[in-house]
């Protein structure tokens, strides 16, 4: 399984192993709340806040949107930063260490 965590908005509340991201159904091009973990959706991350029930295998094959397109749905305000540059911190790693190889 693919693992999306580029657009964290927080711990799953099914799960809560997983996070709840923000990914893209490719076919539609539509934007939706995804947790990478249970694999739980919603349709708006207003949905996830308000601790809806999750919904299963509604969507298609995904992919994770990018900072523009979270932008372009307004949906940046849900972001967790704090996830993010977790993210971030743990993808620049293996950078690091071949600096000082
Ligand atoms: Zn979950």
């Amino acid at each position: 399984m693919v693992l999306f965590e580029r657009q964290p908005i927080g711990s799953c509340c099914i799960c809560s192993q997983g996070w709840a991201v923000v990914v893209k159904e490719i076919s539609s091009q539509k934007c939706f709340v995804y947790c990478n973990e249970c694999e739980a959706e919603w349709d708006h991350p207003e949905d996830f806040l308000s601790k809806q029930e999750g919904e299963w295998f509604k969507y298609g094959k995904i992919t994770e949107p990018n900072d523009k397109d979270v932008l372009c749905m307004g949906w940046d305000k849900y972001i967790s930063q704090e996830l993010k540059s977790r993210v971030i911190n743990c993808k620049m790693k293996p950078v690091d260490q071949t600096i000082f190889l």
